[in-house]
């Protein structure tokens, strides 16, 4: 039984899940539907049958987006916090 869309290079329809990716740890492959096709190794997204690339770009400048404004808030905390103790 298959869920996935076939693959887009050679039509294949055995793809497996992506458990890991460099990109998106564990939660980017599972939010993008991510899996491989064990014919070629080609990776691509489960549901649409495309490649994936625009969601990876968009998964990553999300996260990095979401790390950047954390360090953001820290920083602003601490001078809070500095100009609150002097
Ligand atoms: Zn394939």
């Amino acid at each position: 039984m298959n869920t996935y869309a076939p693959c887009p290079e050679c039509g294949g329809t055995t793809a497996q899940k992506v458990r890991f990716t460099w990109w998106g740890g564990v939660l980017g492959p599972k939010i993008l539907t991510h899996v491989k096709c064990p014919r070629c190794g080609k990776a691509y997204n489960g549901k649409s049958g495309k490649e994936n690339t625009s969601g990876i770009v968009l998964y990553t400048v999300a996260l990095a987006f979401v790390v950047l404004g954390l360090v953001v808030v820290m920083f602003a905390a601490l001078a809070a916090l500095m100009t609150a103790t002097r």
